[in-house]
Order: structure tokens, then C-alpha cells, then sequence
């Protein structure tokens, strides 16, 4: 920067470092899904993913490095939590695939960025607050609350605060319609009892034409029958909301296996006939393991 004074220079070089976290490893999916392992200063690894959707994409953002909610379906959960990512590690993410994009001629494709990497974004809520300040300035990466979706699956406190600022729109990681099964699924999540998390996303500030977006993970075999997908018509039945279904994809370690297409379509069709609006995600990135509940950071012995 040397169209600034020297003695600022000092002063911004004494207080302030500029260092992007470096592509470990780039993995690309055979539909184009691209995985990326960063890896910060302190040498922390997190994954990062670019989702491509007919002319643009999608980045998937890590918040933490681990995570401490142990659900039993995710390979980041098996990690355990090892730190908080900074506000400004979350952001230099979002940077870094933009620069990479950049070098392809696809630098302004970056439209979307959604908080459902590696980590629980509301136990990092101060420093994800941060990055998403950024990402939000127009003298930052100028997203808008629209193009931001921050997955979370239901911590009080975070979800009254992340309410308040309405910096992006909120999606909930249900995967069980009872909290007898969430427990079991996701037993961090399940402190916070079912009908407390309800009553805290129907009181969610929403402008006129938003929703909650509710992401169900189907578990073959656990939390696929015509009766989850019953009694999840009715615990959602108050909430302005609409359901991502997403098939399980397997990871080494966990103990679930993927649901039949039949069970995948009928869940899919009891939601429709009761006036649900409900998506059946395609999973993207399987081959590399980029898909949801997949990302695990984990360096080759040929890495540094
Ligand atoms: S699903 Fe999300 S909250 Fe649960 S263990 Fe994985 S990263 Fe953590």
C-alpha cells in the first residue's frame, strides 16, 4: 500500500496481519463440485465447499474447527471440537474461493454463502456476527441478508441473538420430528427440548415473503417412515416454513445406512399431500465427500 504514509504503514503493520488461510488440498466432484481443505497459520484445517447451480454458486462456510454437538449422522461432529474460528478466518473463506473463481473468469458467480460447514455457527455466534458484517458491508464483500442462510441446530441463546440482527435467514437441522428420536440422533442438539425450539422459531422476525427452511436428513431405516414424515407434518404445522429432504450419504464411521428411493419418495409425497412445501435436495460432491454431514478435516501424510 504505497499510496499510504510510511508512519501508517508501521502502524497498520505493527497492529493488523493480512493472511489468507492456503488451499491445502483441492478436491473436484464429477459434478463439478469443488472441496476445499484450508488451512490457517496456526496450521487448523477446515473444509469449505463451492456448489455449482446452473450459472453460479453456492459456498458452504465453516464456523468452527470440529464441533462439540456430537450428532451421531456427521463426520464434523466425530471430530470433536478442537477452536472457534475468527470473524475474519470465517470471511477470508468466502475470499479465497472468489480469488479461485477469479482465475476462471467466474470471480462474480459467488452469489450464495450459507453457515453449514464444518461447526455450530450459534456456538460461535460473536465472531460469526462478525464475518457475516463483513460479508454484509458494502465496503466488504456487499452480500445481501437474502443471498446468507446460517444452519443451526437450535441453541437458545444464539437463536434470540441471531434473531435480533437478522443478518441472514435462518435454517434449523430438525432430522427428527420427535424429541424422543432427536436425542438420540443428535443429543447436543436435544438439550434444548423440541417444543422450546418450536416456540422460538414461530416467534422469528420473517418479512413478508421468507421462511424457515427446515433441513431433514433421511436415515434409513430411522427417520423414514410415513409416521416421522405424519408427525413432522404436525409439529410444523404453525411454522412459515418449507423442508429440504436430503438421502443420508454414508461416511466411514457412522452408523447409518442411506434410505430406500421408495421411502425418500413417500416421505416426500405425505408432506405435498398435506399442503407442505418440501425440496428434495440432490446431494452434490458425494464422490469427494463435500455432501451434508460429510466434511471432516483431515490432512493426507503427503500434506504439510
Ligand atoms: S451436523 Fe452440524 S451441529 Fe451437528 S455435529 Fe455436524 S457440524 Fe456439528
Amino acid at each position: 500500500m504505497t499510496n499510504v504514509a510510511k508512519s501508517l504503514r508501521e502502524r497498520l503493520a505493527a497492529t493488523w496481519v493480512i493472511a489468507w488461510p492456503r488451499i491445502h488440498t483441492l478436491q473436484e466432484s464429477t459434478d463439478t463440485t469443488v472441496k476445499l481443505l484450508l488451512q490457517y497459520a496456526d496450521g487448523a484445517l477446515v473444509e469449505t465447499v463451492l456448489i455449482p447451480e446452473k450459472d453460479r454458486f453456492t459456498q458452504c462456510l465453516s464456523t468452527q474447527v470440529g464441533c462439540a454437538m456430537g450428532c451421531t449422522f456427521c463426520s464434523t461432529g466425530k471430530m470433536g471440537f478442537l477452536r472457534n474460528l475468527t470473524g475474519g478466518e470465517i470471511a477470508m473463506q468466502v475470499l479465497v474461493a472468489r480469488d479461485l473463481l477469479g482465475q476462471q473468469g467466474k470471480g462474480d458467480r459467488l452469489t450464495n454463502l450459507v453457515f453449514m460447514g464444518m461447526g455450530e455457527p450459534l456456538m460461535n455466534w460473536p465472531e460469526v456476527k462478525r464475518s457475516m458484517e463483513i460479508l454484509h458491508s458494502e465496503h466488504g464483500l456487499n452480500f445481501s441478508r437474502r443471498k446468507i442462510t446460517l444452519s443451526t441446530c437450535g441453541i437458545k441463546k444464539g437463536l434470540q441473538e441471531f434473531a435480533k440482527h437478522g443478518l441472514a435467514l435462518p435454517a434449523i437441522s430438525l432430522h427428527a420430528p420427535t424429541q424422543e428420536l432427536r436425542k438420540q440422533i443428535m443429543p447436543g442438539a436435544a438439550r434444548l427440548p423440541l417444543d422450546e425450539l418450536m416456540a422460538l422459531l414461530e416467534s422469528y422476525p420473517l418479512q413478508p415473503r421468507e421462511r424457515v427452511t427446515i433441513e431433514y436428513i433421511l436415515l434409513g431405516g430411522v427417520n423414514d417412515t410415513p409416521q416421522h414424515a405424519r408427525q413432522l407434518v404436525k409439529l410444523l404445522a404453525r411454522l412459515k416454513c418449507k423442508v429440504n429432504l436430503i438421502a443420508f450419504n454414508p461416511g466411514p464411521g457412522i452408523p447409518y445406512k442411506s434410505p430406500t428411493r421408495e421411502a425418500v419418495l413417500a416421505f416426500e409425497q405425505i408432506l405435498w399431500d398435506k399442503g407442505m412445501t418440501c425440496i428434495l435436495r440432490k446431494s452434490k460432491g458425494q464422490d469427494i465427500a463435500a455432501a451434508c454431514g460429510q466434511l471432516r478435516a483431515k490432512a493426507d501424510r503427503s500434506g504439510s
